[in-house]
């Protein structure tokens, strides 16, 4: 790996400890708008960012270590 790209692994990497700290793991709840309710997201484009932070596999796999 090159220093650059070793550079931008760790941005990277702290991003995906980031986002996984910032995750809500409960499930969205979506309303009849398609807004979720548990996260208080009132848009279904994008759909709400917790769901799409714990479709992330590296997130996942982070939380997953934590537990
Ligand atoms: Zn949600």
């Amino acid at each position: 790996m090159t220093e650059q790209a070793s550079v931008q692994q760790d941005q990277v990497d702290q991003l995906i400890k980031l986002i996984a700290d910032l995750v809500d793991t409960d499930p969205c709840w979506y309303d009849h708008h398609g807004y979720c309710q548990a996260h208080f997201w009132m848009a279904t484009e994008p759909r709400c960012p917790h769901a799409r932070a714990m479709e992330i596999p590296e997130v996942a796999a982070t939380l997953e270590e934590e537990d």
